[in-house]
């Protein structure tokens, strides 16, 4: 299998060639319906969110059109995007797309120095992804000249325009020329979306993404499920939901092909005995690992969507999203392999905080909540292996014929009592069975976080709305003193001025928790909390002493 998909989409060999060695096999809808028009020129309306894969989907018409026609060194595109955040990701997404075309990508933001920008600005520069208050600075400085710029692109404008950047956006778009194309991305549609887009984009093409209507029996009998889970601790997490699940058989879908390799690797060297299902392999490769999942000799199939199409095997119980779909839908048909004919099937999904968004679309797609789980502390994974031990120990007591081994016990309770001889041999038989031997690490506790509550800590003062700084406080309680995200958010709203959407990232750990609040706030919460107590008890509120080091280095 190649990546026909994209081919069909008439893009260029060295961006095709990109995208196969990146694993994406097929485009997501959105690609497939936006990419047409905007290699066409049209100016384009887009509704998705994060998770559609639409960074790729206006991305590479601009580099497909950047190779065509050579400018003289000043930008050929413009993305504007809300947050330093994004400008990275989305700058780095060109990179990779572009790798085999040599495109000049630079990201603009603020909080950078603004030397390194404009070096780079000035050695030329295909495509610009910026923060629209440091496009402006660069503007006014006359070191950015828009006049060359044939395609802008509004990533995110709603955000934007919640950050207060509608002014600002206006002054940039009037730098460039009329007969530019316009692109908008935006998860909400409110008036005044609509409003630029009545005045900025001709005759635009309208695509909405994630909007499907529940078709009525569509979804299957399926339990399911999701757990919050930053990123990084993604494979340590789905170790441990698979721990204590314990799936008679499980197909753990990945995005790409990359993510399916990494993943059955990890699992493998967890001692989970996984196979890999992408389209880089053989149909005689793909034949014998499936065969493997259908009579045992394998119990978990890490697999693409494209790869796993169709398949249809009795045993499974679980399906795992590793990674969201793009498309609602895409969910539909994943879980949809099992809970076959009234069987009863489970689905586990690993959303990251920011996917709030494809989580809800995926309700209304399939009609059924999903709930949200913790995922398994060291305890919990403890307890869980302790009570594998006893019931291995159960079950030896009932079934085997335990006689030669009498001596031993015999002789051992010469010196010791026979509760310690039984202690010693539980603890051996706990570590032959496995014991508690990797994974010791906690993992932080994650909630999902609303993309509007994201804030950029790089936007220059004079923007209006809170901007500005964010400090991490750190909090003695953690989880061991149950204590939850709406505790903390609780008990800082309760006490100060601040209101929930204030209130940036929460962790919780074990035994602490960090929060981030507005830096202008931070000693106020501290002082707040040092009168309050949560979950019943007293807690200590200080600055997170990593982070502030961090804040410093960064201030411009
Ligand atoms: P976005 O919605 O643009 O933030 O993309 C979400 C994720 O999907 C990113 O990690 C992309 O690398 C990935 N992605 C985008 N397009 C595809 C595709 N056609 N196949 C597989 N993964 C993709």
């Amino acid at each position: 299998m190649t990546s026909s998909g994209f081919a069909d989409l008439q893009l260029r060999p060295e961006l095709l060639r990109a995208l196969t060695d990146l694993g994406y096999e097929e485009p997501t809808p959105i690609q497939a319906e936006a990419i047409p028009p905007l290699l066409e020129g049209r100016d384009l309306l887009g509704q998705a969110a994060t998770g559609t894969g639409k960074t790729a989907a206006f991305a590479l018409p601009v580099l497909q059109r950047l190779a065509g026609e050579r400018t003289d060194g000043r930008p050929a595109a413009l993305v504007l995007v809300p947050t330093r955040e994004l400008a990275m990701q989305v700058s780095q997404a060109f990179h990779r797309y572009a790798r085999d075309l040599g495109a000049r990508v630079v990201p603009i933001y603020g909080g950078q120095p603004i030397g390194r920008q404009l070096q780079a600005l000035d050695r030329g520069v295909d495509v610009v992804v910026a923060t629209p208050g440091r496009a402006l600075d660069h503007i006014s400085r006359g070191t950015l000249d828009l006049k060359a710029v044939q395609t802008v692109i509004l990533d995110e404008a709603d955000e934007m325009l919640d950050m207060g950047f509608a002014e600002d956006i206006e002054a940039i778009l009037e730098e460039t020329a009329e007969e530019r194309q316009t692109v908008l991305f935006s998860a909400t549609m409110p008036g005044r979306i609509d409003a630029i887009a009545r005045r900025h984009l001709r005759e635009p093409v309208r695509i909405q993404m994630g909007r499907a209507e529940p078709e009525p029996g569509a979804a299957p009998l399926v339990r399911q499920s999701a757990y919050v889970v930053a990123r990084a601790h993604k494979p340590a997490a789905l170790g441990r939901v698979l721990d204590v699940e314990a799936p008679t058989a499980a197909i753990v879908f990945c995005r790409t092909r990359e993510e399916v390799d990494q993943l059955t690797e990890t699992l493998n060297g967890r001692g989970q005995r996984a196979e890999a299902l992408h389209g880089g392999m053989s149909q005689e490769q793909r034949d014998r690992v499936v065969n493997r999942l259908r009579d045992g000799r394998a119990d978990l199939l890490v697999a693409t969507d494209v790869a796993a199409r169709g398949l249809d095997i009795d045993r499974l119980s679980h399906v795992v999203n590793y990674s969201l779909p793009a498309a609602p839908e895409t969910y539909v048909h994943r879980i949809g392999r099992v809970g076959r004919a009234g069987r009863e099937g489970t689905a586990i999904t690993l959303a990251e905080p920011r996917e709030h968004r494809m989580l809800k679309a995926v309700e209304r797609t399939t009609g059924q909540r999903i709930g949200l789980q913790k995922v398994p502390t060291v305890a919990d994974l403890r307890a869980r292996r302790l009570e594998l031990t006893r019931a291995a120990l159960q079950e030896s007591l009932l079934t085997d014929d335990l006689d030669r081994f009498r001596v031993v016990v015999e002789t051992l309770t010469d010196e010791f009592d026979v509760m310690e001889v039984a202690l010693a041999a539980v603890k051996l038989a706990h570590e032959l069975n496995g014991g508690d031997l990797d994974d010791e690490q906690d993992i932080p506790e994650s909630v999902l976080r609303p993309e509007r509550e994201r804030r950029d800590n790089t936007r220059p003062g004079g923007h209006g709305g809170r901007g500005g700084h964010t400090t991490r406080l750190f909090i003695n309680s953690g989880r061991s003193n149950r204590i939850r995200p709406q505790d903390l958010v609780g008990a800082i709203t309760g006490e100060t001025r601040l209101s929930g959407r204030d209130i940036g990232a929460i962790e919780i750990a074990d035994r602490f928790s960090l929060v981030e609040v507005p830096a202008d706030a931070a000693d106020e919460v501290i002082t707040a909390l040092r009168h309050a107590s949560i979950r019943g008890r007293k807690v200590l509120a200080r600055r997170d002493r990593d982070k502030d080091k961090e804040n410093q280095n960064r201030r411009p």
